[in-house]
């Protein structure tokens, strides 16, 4: 179908879709299977031309907007309901700078698409956990992933974006050309407009890494955790990870007693050649793993290590928060909470932050919480809809038990739960304060509104 007949598109490059067109269904999928939703037109926009010509359809039709990269919003915040869904997924372009050491990236990447050819050079910059999330939604909301203790966020290492605004002009935001715009591209989420080009810092990593699981009986998770702790308070920035509270998995290297029932993971990700992340390792091993599943692999393998256990189009719920520390109190509950998970998809992930994360300055981007020394994320995921009130009702409970060790902060690409006034606090007031100002610049009219929302001072 065509949108040319509007006196607002001469040309549009990519297709547009609606329903009952071939390929529709496809289209408006999305990776949390408790959305589905029918937009009216699906735009899979060519290039920035495109998505300027779809927002003013949009506007000429009274039609709301989702932009849509990899689908990866808990929310589903990429498709929406009789709407119009601007689809960035083809712009794929990507150019590695060897010598600026920089790579700009078409919006529309994965991460898979993009660390491969970033680590044809050996360069990274720090990506998300899954392999299929898209870059555009990752890097806008905050970015963090197995580097960021080595490399900071994502949005930390981003030098400028091109940027279609809410009335359609196309701009370059950067540190001297529209810095506002820039700061607050650095976490503010698609509130400020369509970026259809990332630019972004690189950084020597691999292309070898040593990393995997360590995995210990649940009888030991207190005091393992409490070990890992400590280790982490130490750590070099090299090295990164998790522990992980979960059911066993089905994997070929875990005991067959230990499949589905709840064990203790530590995910080991050290950024440093051998014999040297050895030695990272080796406080890790001293905390006598029942499994050792650790190894010298590709760092785009280590990308990938949670593709598998985290399917497409299943039911998702998530909470996180950062915690201020780790006490042994915060310990007790979170195991005692994990101990009912109840689904063997579901992982409550205890992230040690600090490194190049903590010394950004606290106000330099829009994410805020530099200080804190973890976050939890409880990631609920259920194949069977009929399963939703008991999945929803347990990640609800952690969350409420973990509430008493932080402020409730939180970079908002973690909570699937569409957060209306709470925003404010997943910032706290200074930075949304200036958020908002950012907002009645550039999107008075709140055209982006279909994320975790920063609402413009008139609406
Ligand atoms: C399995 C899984 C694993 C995850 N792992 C991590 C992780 O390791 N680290 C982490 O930080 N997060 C992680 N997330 C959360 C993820 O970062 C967010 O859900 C992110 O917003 C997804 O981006 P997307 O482009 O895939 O999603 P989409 O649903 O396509 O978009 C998400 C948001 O970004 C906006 N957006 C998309 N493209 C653009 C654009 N071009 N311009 C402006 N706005 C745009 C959308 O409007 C929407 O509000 C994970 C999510 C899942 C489901």
């Amino acid at each position: 179908m065509s949108i040319t007949a509007t006196p607002y598109i001469d040309e549009f490059a990519g297709t547009i879709l609606s329903p009952g067109d071939a390929g529709y269904d496809a289209a408006r999928a999305v990776f949390n299977g408790a959305i589905d939703r029918r937009p009216a037109l699906i735009a899979q926009v060519a290039d920035a031309r495109d998505v300027a010509a779809a927002l003013r359809h949009a506007q000429h039709k009274g039609l709301l907007v989702a932009v849509r990269c990899g689908g990866h919003s808990g929310a589903g915040f990429g498709v929406i309901e009789d709407g119009l869904v601007i689809d960035v997924r083809r712009l794929k372009r990507v150019e590695v700078d060897l010598a600026r050491r920089v790579v700009r990236a078409g919006a529309g990447l994965t991460w898979g698409e993009l660390d491969a050819a970033t680590q044809a050079h050996g360069l990274a910059v720090t990506g998300g956990r899954m392999s299929t999330t898209g870059i555009a939604g990752l890097t806008l909301g905050s970015g963090s992933g197995w580097l960021e203790r080595k490399l900071g966020l994502t949005a930390d290492n981003l030098l400028g974006a091109t940027v279609v605004t809410a009335d359609g002009d196309i701009v370059r935001a950067d540190a001297s050309q529209h810095p506002d715009l820039f700061w607050a591209l650095r976490g503010g989420g698609g509130n400020f407009g369509v970026v259809t080009e990332f630019e972004l810092a690189l950084h020597p990593v691999g292309p070898m890494i040593t990393g995997g699981m360590l995995l210990f009986e649940w009888e030991r998770a207190r005091e393992v955790l409490a070990a890992y702790r400590d280790v982490m308070a130490q750590a070099p920035d090299e090295l990164g990870g998790c522990a992980a509270l979960q059911l066993g998995p089905p994997a070929p290297f875990v005991p067959a007693a230990l499949v589905g029932r709840p064990v203790l993971a530590i995910i080991v990700a050290a950024f440093a050649e051998e014999p040297a992340a050895q030695r990272l390792i080796a406080p890790l091993r001293a905390l006598r793993p029942l499994v050792d599943a650790v190894a010298p692999m590709p760092y785009v393998a280590l990308q990938q290590i949670t593709d598998e256990g985290c399917p497409h189009g299943v039911q998702n719920h998530w909470k996180a928060a950062f915690l201020d520390d780790l006490p042994d109190a915060a310990i007790a509950d979170a195991i005692q909470v994990a101990a009912d998970i109840p689904s063997p998809l579901t992982v409550v992930l205890l992230q040690p932050l600090g490194g190049a994360y903590g010394r950004v300055e606290e106000g330099a981007t829009a994410l805020s919480h530099r200080s804190a020394r973890w976050a939890y994320h409880a990631l609920s995921l259920w194949p069977d809809p009929s399963d939703s009130a008991v999945n929803r009702a347990w990640t609800t409970r952690f969350a409420e038990t973990m509430a008493a060790y932080g402020d409730g902060g939180v970079h908002p690409n973690h909570v699937s739960d569409p957060a209306g006034e709470r925003v404010r606090a997943f910032y706290g007031a200074a930075t949304y304060e200036r958020l908002v100002a950012v907002k009645d610049r550039w999107d008075p009219r709140n055209v982006f509104a279909a994320n975790q929302n920063i609402r413009p001072s008139a609406s």
